[in-house]
C-alpha cells in the first residue's frame, strides 16, 4: 500500500509535468464523477493529504483520490489499459493523465476539499469536546518541531490560530519554540487550549486572561518589549521571518525558558484560568487520566 510519502511524489511528478497546462480532452468512466468535463480547465495546483491525491483547477473545483492498493496513474503516453480500468483521462498540453483502477476517486468544490480528504486534525470548535490524546499523537508525530509551528499545523489539530499558538504555550509555561517531543504533559496544555478556545467560541472576543471578559483581553499576545505579566522580565517579539513557523510570536524568556525536557506547568494553568470560565470547562472535558474515579459525572 503506498504511504503518503509515495503520493506526495506522485503528486510532485504530476506538477512537473503537467502544473499550469489547459485540459484539452476529458474522460470520466467512474460514476462518482461520470459528470465531470474538464475540457478549457488548467491545472492549478496538485497536491498530496496523507494518502489523498488533489488535482485543483482554475474552474474551481478539485478531483480527488485515493490509491488504496491497486490504484496508480499512467503519465505521458496515452494509457493502453483496458478503458474501463482508466477511470479518468486528461489529455493535457504535455501529454497524458490517467487514472487507473482508482478505488475513491471523487469531485468536490476547492473551497470544500477538506469536507472530502479529511486532512485536518481533530476540530476543536466542532459540537463536542475533541479527543485531546489524539491531537497530542498528531503533535509528537511532528518530533522536533517547535511547539507553536505544530499547534498551528491543521492536520494536527484544527482552530488554533496564532493567538492561541502565542497564548497557550505561555499559560502553560513552555516556550513557542519548544520541540514537542521534548514536551511532558502536553496533555495539559493541548486541554487548556480547548477549553479556552471552546469557551471563546461563543464570545464575540478572543479572551485569554478572564478579566473583562466583555473585550479582547490577551496575556501576551502583541505585547513585545513589555513586562511578562508572571515574572516581569521583558518580553521578546518575533516577526515572520524571524521564527520557523512565520507567524509574529511573543514569549517570555524566562518563565518560557528552553530546556532539554520541559514539563507543562499545570498549577501555572489553573492559576493562569482562575478568572476565566474556561477553568470551568477544561477538567470536566478533559479530566486528568489519573483522577477518572474521582472525576464527577
Ligand atoms: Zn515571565
Amino acid at each position: 500500500m503506498p504511504e503518503g510519502d509515495t503520493i506526495r511524489r506522485l503528486a510532485e511528478r504530476i506538477s512537473d509535468r503537467f502544473l499550469g497546462q489547459r485540459c484539452a480532452r476529458s474522460f470520466a468512466r467512474d460514476p462518482r464523477i461520470t459528470h465531470l468535463d474538464l475540457v478549457g480547465a488548467t491545472l492549478t495546483g496538485v497536491d498530496a493529504v496523507g494518502k489523498w491525491w488533489l488535482l485543483r483547477f482554475d474552474d474551481g473545483r478539485t478531483v480527488y483520490g485515493h490509491l488504496r492498493m491497486d490504484g496508480r496513474f499512467d503519465l505521458g503516453r496515452r494509457s493502453t489499459a483496458p478503458e474501463w480500468q482508466r477511470r479518468l483521462e486528461l489529455e493535457m498540453e504535455n501529454g497524458w493523465m490517467t487514472a487507473i483502477d482508482m478505488p475513491n476517486i471523487g469531485v468536490v468544490a476547492t473551497e470544500q476539499e477538506e469536507t472530502i480528504v479529511g486532512h485536518l486534525g481533530p476540530d476543536l470548535c466542532a459540537a463536542g469536546p475533541p479527543d485531546v490524546g489524539q491531537i497530542t499523537d498528531r503533535l509528537v508525530s511532528n518530533e522536533d518541531r517547535p511547539l507553536a509551528g505544530a499547534l498551528l499545523d491543521q492536520r494536527n489539530v484544527a482552530g488554533f490560530g496564532n493567538v492561541y499558538a502565542v497564548e497557550v504555550p505561555f499559560i502553560a509555561g513552555v516556550s513557542p519554540h519548544q520541540p514537542v517531543d521534548s514536551i511532558r504533559d502536553l496533555d495539559s496544555l493541548v486541554a487548556a487550549g480547548s477549553a479556552l478556545i471552546r469557551t471563546n467560541m461563543g464570545r464575540s472576543h478572543r479572551n485569554t486572561t478572564g478579566r473583562r471578559l466583555h473585550t479582547t483581553n490577551l496575556w501576551i499576545y502583541g505585547r513585545q518589549n513589555r513586562p511578562c505579566p508572571w515574572c516581569s522580565t521583558t518580553l521578546i517579539g518575533a516577526g515572520e521571518r524571524d521564527v520557523p513557523w512565520g507567524r509574529v510570536s511573543v514569549w517570555c524568556p524566562s518563565c518560557q525558558a528552553i530546556e532539554p525536557q520541559r514539563t507543562v506547568d499545570v498549577a501555572r494553568i489553573e492559576r493562569a484560568l482562575i478568572l476565566h470560565p474556561a477553568r470551568k470547562r477544561w477538567p470536566v472535558e478533559h479530566p486528568p487520566a489519573d483522577a477518572d474515579d474521582a472525576a464527577p459525572n
